[in-house]
């Protein structure tokens, strides 16, 4: 799960690290509100979407009138921003984060990651913030510094003062950095977080210099919501695909893909392999459905209707592996929602495993028209000719 930028930055500030002074505002009248309220005399107007780029795409204005401010929060809300991550239908600006503006001098990436190999909480800084990180790592990647986290001793001082080092911090700024690095770090674990990239860490100030932190983004363990109520609560439904929010809902993994197959299968193993087979016959699947173990004629029907609800299904695979799941319920499911979503595009099954006699009788005499499968293979090359027509 993912958090606004704003969001992250309250977080942070809770635990200590600097951020700048800023508000949340939903209209125009509220954004000058908030700049009035925060005072200063230059103002940062930030588009708050899930996704990152806004910098280049327009989403980040630096403003010195109230007026200003105002006029640039209007035309920000209510549009949307189409960045390099959000794909090409953009995201929706619903509300804007006012802050203070900061007299920058430099700008450092500095991110908490997980690295897989080691399996532990990784730190990646680079002198070179601002911009993209992955071009950094292509172009020039001696600028990338890295250091491993052991969890049973947590992140010790050295460790912050050899980073630090490397991007060039030094003098009054050093205590500083190591004071941050560390309560990031102990808000990541507190919080459950995957992920937590600054970018960028800035000095700022004029005489006085000082860290912090100007953009935050903040990803959290979804198995670990159940124990993380504050975090939960920052949940935006409005940023995620409204059909993988209602599966979720149902107790189902859907994840929205461009093709026009639509795929319903059980387990996350057999759907990926589904869709390589999909893949490796020529065609598209347009999602990536898991009903899971216990699949009920009920949580079937939903999925059929949760995978119609995408324009492009020009057909639907159901590919059922039934080890805990029973073929019979599925049949069922699938007929119950044949008859109650009136399904007008063909549905090609394929059922093994637990019950699958059953199963296959049940299709067979319900007097619906399913193209009936072998195996994945056959049902992946059926699926795929019957799109192409
Ligand atoms: P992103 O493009 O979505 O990552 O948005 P960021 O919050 O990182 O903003 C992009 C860029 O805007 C930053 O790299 C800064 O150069 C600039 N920026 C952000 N906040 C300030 C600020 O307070 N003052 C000034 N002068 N520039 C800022
Ligand atoms: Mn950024």
């Amino acid at each position: 799960m993912n958090i606004h930028e704003y969001q992250a930055k309250e977080l942070l500030k809770s635990y200590g690290v600097p951020v700048p002074v800023g508000g949340v505002a939903y209209s125009d009248q509220q954004a000058a509100q908030v700049a009035e309220e925060i005072g200063g005399n230059k103002w940062v107007v930030k588009a708050q979407i899930h996704a990152g780029g806004r910098g280049k795409a327009g989403g980040v204005k630096v403003v010195d009138s109230i007026a200003e401010v105002q006029k640039t929060a209007d035309a920000m809300i209510g549009t949307h921003l189409v960045t390099h991550q959000t794909g090409p239908e953009g995201s929706i600006v619903q509300r804007v984060w006012i802050e203070q503006a900061s007299d920058i001098k430099k700008e450092f990436y500095l991110g908490f990651v997980i690295d897989r190999g080691s399996q532990r909480i990784t730190i990646i800084a680079s002198s070179e913030g601002g911009m993209e990180i992955e071009e950094v790592a292509k172009a020039t990647p001696e600028k990338i510094v890295k250091e491993v986290i052991d969890p049973a001793i947590g992140l010790l001082d050295f460790q912050c003062r050899k980073v630090a080092t490397a991007i060039g911090l030094k003098g009054k700024l050093m205590p500083q950095a190591v004071k941050l690095m560390k309560s990031i770090y102990r808000c990541m674990r507190d919080k459950d977080a995957l992920q937590a990239e600054i970018n960028p860490l800035a000095i700022v100030g004029n005489g006085d210099d000082k860290l912090m932190v100007l953009d935050a983004k903040f990803s959290f363990d979804d198995n670990a919501l159940y124990r993380q109520k504050a975090v939960t609560e920052m949940r935006d439904l409005a940023e995620e695909d409204p059909k993988e929010v209602e599966a979720s809902g149902h107790g189902l993994n859907y994840i929205a893909l461009d093709g026009n197959i639509g795929c319903i299968v059980n387990g996350a193993g057999l759907a990926m392999a589904s869709l390589d087979a999909i893949t490796l016959h020529g065609g598209r699947p347009a999602n990536f459905l898991d009903v899971g173990g216990g699949a009920s004629p009920e949580k079937v029907t939903n999925a059929c209707r949760i995978v119609l609800e995408d324009p492009n299904v020009k057909c639907i695979l159901v590919n059922i592996f039934a080890g805990i799941n029973r073929c019979d319920w599925i049949a069922k499911g699938l007929i119950q929602a044949c008859n109650s979503l009136q399904i007008k595009v063909p549905l090609i099954v394929r059922l093994a495993g637990t019950n699958v006699e059953e199963g296959r009788k049940i299709l067979a005499e319900s007097g619906l028209s399913f193209i009936t499968a072998e195996n994945l293979d056959d049902a992946a090359a059926k699926a795929v000719k019957t799109v192409r027509g």
